[in-house]
């Protein structure tokens, strides 16, 4: 198919510095939870970027220097000569997959806790460090000999980064993460000397260091300057007008700006808390006041906009962390005019979960991502078939779904079966929950490749039982049953049943429309993902008090690690819901709710006249149990394998559920492993002698 000519705009060239980047998609740097440990896994994962169409793909933030690491975050590091090679072969594989190679070189300074060189950690001022865990490690006033220093290692970095092969060197004022920023915020710097005071005073170090950074990098590298927009915290923070009189200070120093809004928390909100494109607003005019090329992001997926934001004079660049995510072949599919087949990502930063656990980068809408080197999957390409098999999916929520299109890619004639009419199982649930909507993308995406292929049918309002599967002569089936929330109180902090009354509520019961009729709920969650704080929202909305009560000390404590949890606190106490934390339910006699102290294990009794329970689920597992019991049947029946994947085998995340449906398909006709190594790809440490 031919390109639609709206978006011929996007795939125009242009110029960074000495450089030219073959079209206007620009992954902009973004972690990923491999760094040091995983690299190879790295590569290949920007190694697909660019073979997608990306035409620059940076690498995450590169510590360039060991006096500021940010352990327990895994990133990139480039401190001696011996880390070269390591960030050689990302630049390479970048090149080979026909992308300029960017590298976003940071300080983190007081960002960063050393917790592994145990060097005192420096900033503009003596200040606590600024990181996520409240780290007790203060930060010391840098004096000019520590800037000359800073100075030196900077430049040493950028000449270490150009031998690794990078095209493009950052220098990283952005998020709080670096330095530089630093130094640019009254916040952090309260110097009276000539690197604080005035706004060109605190932009002195920037100035200097992307006047270092451009003389180190020669005349056949480009040098881009990541700056935040804003702080969004007020006064005394680094305001939008700031960011323009910085820009207008530096306008034609660096080849390139990239622009970032706020704290990583703001920059990269979940579609719970913030549009498409939300930034906009404060990249309006930088155009203006500088000839070089700028770079925003957004949460970019619909075309529409990206060549409207170019057209307008608002970008150069597409800039795309979580879009290049969830669909690394999304500029090859405008391109090639393939528009329904992008899978739009539904910002729910599973992605940033991973760099918050220390662990591979995963997406809910990609499955591919993270297993590109570590699996050989590949986001569009798909083994062809090894049998004839005739393969029955049952249950099509996103383990379902992604199973049954990702086995009729690879050729495979496929049944699914669904009990509903909808299909998307709890994707399609959850997606009309308060903020959720941008969740449908999960199935709409899998149902625009299912309608595609001619070897998948679907059979709703199909529900399968037992004599159904062994009956209609399929070769193996999969069970993608789901699962259902418990009524027990059963989760984390009670791992066996408490006494609830029967009226309880459960998610389904919300889900399904039915709500308790009582004025005031109490919503006991023992989940701590979105779940709780989303039903109490919806409740809320019902026109419903909401006392909202978790053992946790804070509300939805896991989405920490989707940067979400101060938003959805927030929300909370602005929408009126009583927040109760630290506190278990330990029993309800559908009047009455007996409370204990999640620390002391006192107890005490309040009203509560309906109750909502947050707590486990269980995998729906009777149809596999029956056709577990009736093994004896399968091979008159001809059917030689039956597995549960997803939800059904063990509640778990969406992301979890199209990971398991994509790994059924990948992995059902390979050879039996040998032996009980992983069934992956890792990488491990070179060792040095003792001496
Ligand atoms: P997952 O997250 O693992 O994909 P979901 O709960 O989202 O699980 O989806 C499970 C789907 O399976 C639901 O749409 C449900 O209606 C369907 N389902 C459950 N049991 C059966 C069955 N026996 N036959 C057909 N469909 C079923
Ligand atoms: Fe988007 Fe979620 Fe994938 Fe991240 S994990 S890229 S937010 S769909």
């Amino acid at each position: 198919m031919a390109r639609d000519p709206r978006y011929d705009i996007l795939f125009e060239p242009v110029r960074i510095g000495p450089l030219t980047a073959r079209n206007r998609f620009y992954q902009v740097p973004h972690c990923n939870g491999f760094g040091y440990r995983d690299p190879s896994a790295l590569a290949m994962l920007r190694r697909i970027k660019a073979e997608g169409g990306w035409a620059v793909v940076s690498t995450e933030q590169v510590e360039i220097h060991h006096t500021s690491e940010i352990t327990p975050f895994i990133e990139l590091r480039l401190w001696e000569e011996k880390d070269i090679p390591m960030l050689a072969h990302i630049a390479d594989a970048i090149h080979d997959g026909g992308g300029l190679a960017a590298i976003e070189l940071c300080y983190n300074g007081m960002n960063g806790p050393n917790l592994m060189s145990r060097a005192v950690p420096m900033g503009p001022a003596h200040l606590p460090i600024a990181t996520f865990y409240a780290d007790p490690v203060q930060a010391r006033r840098m004096d000019l000999a520590d800037i000359a220093d800073l100075r030196r290692w900077h430049r040493v970095a950028v000449e270490r980064a150009r031998r690794a092969g990078f095209d493009i060197i950052y220098v990283y004022a952005a998020h709080g993460f670096g330095c530089m920023h630093h130094f640019l915020s009254r916040r952090y710097n309260d110097r009276t000397d000539e690197y604080g005071g005035s706004l060109a005073n605190r932009a002195r170090l920037l100035r200097e260091i992307t006047e270092d950074t451009k003389e180190a990098a020669g005349p056949d590298a480009a040098v881009a300057v990541r700056l935040t927009l804003d702080e969004l915290v007020g006064e005394p923070g680094f305001t939008i007008e700031e960011a323009r009189d910085v820009i207008g200070l530096m306008a034609e120093l660096p080849d390139l700006w990239d622009l970032a809004l706020g704290s990583w928390e703001e920059d990269s909100k979940t579609s719970r808390f913030g549009p498409e494109g939300a930034q906009e607003p404060f990249l309006a005019g930088i155009k203006q006041i500088t000839t070089k090329p700028v770079v925003g992001v957004g949460r970019f997926t619909t075309p529409d906009t990206m060549a409207r934001l170019v057209r307008q004079g608002v970008l150069d660049f597409i800039g795309a962390a979580r879009p290049s995510i969830a669909d690394p072949f999304l500029p090859r599919k405008i391109e090639e005019g393939r528009l329904d087949d992008i899978r739009e990502c539904i910002g729910c930063n599973i992605c940033v979960s991973g760099d918050f656990t220390q662990s591979p980068i995963r997406c809910t809408q990609n499955p591919s991502m993270g297993e590109e080197w570590r699996k050989g999957w590949h986001p569009e390409r798909h083994r062809p078939r090894q049998s004839a098999a005739r393969i029955l999916v049952v249950g099509a929520g996103p383990a379902g779904l992604e199973c049954a299109q990702a086995l009729g890619k690879r050729g495979y004639e496929v049944a699914l079966a669904e009990a509903r009419r909808d299909l998307g199982g709890r994707v399609m649930l959850e997606a009309k929950l308060p903020g959720l909507s941008a969740w449908a993308r999960v199935r709409d995406w899998r149902l625009l490749q299912l309608e595609k292929l001619g070897n998948v049918e679907i059979y709703r309002e199909s529900l399968l039982a037992a004599d159904d599967v062994l009956g209609m002569g399929f070769q193996r089936a999969v069970l993608a049953t789901g699962a259902t929330w418990r009524r027990d109180g059963v989760a984390r902090f009670h791992t066996r049943p408490i006494p609830v009354a029967k009226a309880v509520f459960t998610p389904d019961d919300l889900m399904a429309s039915r709500l308790p009729d009582a004025a005031e709920v109490l919503l006991y969650d023992d989940d701590h993902y979105y779940m709780g704080g989303v039903l109490a929202e919806l409740l809320v909305k019902a026109g419903r008090q909401v006392t909202l009560m978790t053992p946790a000390p804070e509300v939805s404590t896991w989405t920490r690690a989707t940067m979400e949890q101060a938003a959805i606190q927030r929300r909370l106490l602005e929408l009126g819901v009583t927040l109760r934390t630290a506190e278990a339910l330990t029993a309800w006699d559908g009047a009455e709710a007996e409370v204990a102290c999640a620390y002391t294990g006192r107890r005490s009794r309040r009203a509560a006249p309906a109750l909502v329970l947050v707590t486990a689920r269980l995998p729906n597992e009777a149809l596999g149990l029956e056709l577990a019991q009736r093994r004896a049947e399968w091979q008159d029946a001809g059917l030689a394998s039956v597995t549960a994947i997803g939800d059904a085998l063990a509640p778990g995340t969406i992301a979890m559920a199209t990971y398991a449906g994509r790994r059924y398909s990948e992995e059902l006709d390979l050879p039996p492993r040998p032996d009980d190594r992983p069934d992956f790809r890792r990488e491990i440490a070179e060792l040095l002698p003792f001496v």
